[in-house]
């Protein structure tokens, strides 16, 4: 065991303080990993907060990670000494389920969250606000050289989060894709998209970040507040993915879509949605969701970023300042992920 500086919630909602915890040994097939940069997501603040139910505490949060490996276990075969690593939203899983043989490892009955979870040894999970962080290789992904570990950082939750939707779902060329909200998640949806050669179009609250929409990659930007975005765009789009974490009426962008099209949900809200079923019936309508995505496809995000220059749109903070970023990020205040610099911790 080692102990490692940290910024913990010691109860829920309390403020985050520094403190330190344990982290294991380095196991034969396992990491070490000296943390460099870490991503403050919204779900951190849930968590953290008890807004998705009873969690774990003292919680480190923390769950967009990247770093440099400084030591390895006799059996790690996929990392050395001195490469540049991430660590997503889960640590560990059973290895041998269907889900994990189909590389869905985020859906393993006995996958473990990188916090706020209980690991397979018992013990309790930290996230990336520490200075280090001890994890098998196989929940690891290479960060390649063409992207700054700041600005990757994020990518490993709010990167793979729009990745993959998008990806299931066909984003490309000729497809009309709508990206809902403008946040941490929705901005790295633009790029993605927009690099995947759909046509983009932002749906934000108002016209306040139409600017930054367009020059992350947007064609079109309309106002959800404003009826006429619905009566524009009824019936005129082949996927939406909201990122929203605010119940959501659901029939209202349902009806933007063409039959058959897609309505896929990534924003967690802690209150339920109500949906009236005519707005599914009506032109075989598609309502999903997705969370986040296995190790290998987390690994194709990175490389697809690293070949198109997508990095996230960051505000680099100290440790101390992350009580302010929290109230920040619920305010939609964020340009457009806080990242903390672990150097501060
Ligand atoms: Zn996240
Ligand atoms: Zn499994």
């Amino acid at each position: 065991m080692t102990t490692v500086a940290a910024y913990a919630a010691p109860a829920a909602k309390a403020p985050l303080e520094r403190t330190t915890i344990e982290r294991r040994a380095v196991g034969t097939h396992d990491i070490l990993i000296e943390i460099k940069y870490a991503g403050i997501c919204h779900s951190d603040i849930h968590q953290a907060r008890e807004g998705w139910g009873e969690a774990i505490f003292p919680m480190v949060p923390g769950h967009e990670i990247a770093g440099v490996v400084t030591e390895v276990g006799p059996g790690v075969t996929k990392y050395a000494v001195g490469d540049r690593v991430g660590v997503g939203c889960f640590v560990d899983s059973c290895g041998e389920c269907a889900q994990c043989a189909a590389g869905q490892e985020q859906f393993c009955a006995q996958a473990v969250g990188t916090y706020n979870a209980i690991g397979r040894d018992g013990e309790p999970t930290y996230g990336g606000y520490s200075t280090h962080v001890v994890v098998s290789e196989r929940f690891a992904v290479r960060v390649p050289d063409a992207l700054s570990l700041d600005v990757a950082a994020p990518l490993l939750c709010a990167g793979i989060t729009l990745y993959s939707p998008l990806k299931r779902w066909q984003a490309g060329p000729g497809k009309k894709v709508a990206i809902l909200g403008l946040g941490g998640l929705g901005h790295m949806g633009v790029k993605i998209a927009h690099a995947l050669g759909a046509e983009v179009t932002v749906l934000s609250q108002t016209l306040r970040k139409q600017e930054d929409g367009l020059k992350l990659g947007a064609d079109h930007f309309h106002a959800t507040s404003d009826p006429k975005t619905f009566e524009q765009l009824a019936g005129s789009l082949d996927l939406i993915v909201s990122t929203v974490s605010a119940p959501l009426d659901l029939g209202a962008y349902l009806g933007l879509l063409k039959p058959g099209g897609a309505l896929v949900n990534v924003g967690a809200p802690e209150e339920p949605n109500q949906l009236n079923m005519f707005g599914l019936i009506g032109g075989n309508k598609i309502l999903a969701g997705s969370m986040i995505g296995g190790i290998a496809e987390t690994q194709e995000m990175l490389d697809f970023c690293a070949e198109h220059g997508l990095g996230a749109e960051i505000e680099l903070i100290r440790a101390d300042e992350v009580n302010e970023a929290y109230e920040r990020v619920l305010a939609s205040d964020v340009r457009y992920r806080f990242v903390i610099d672990a150097a501060t911790i």
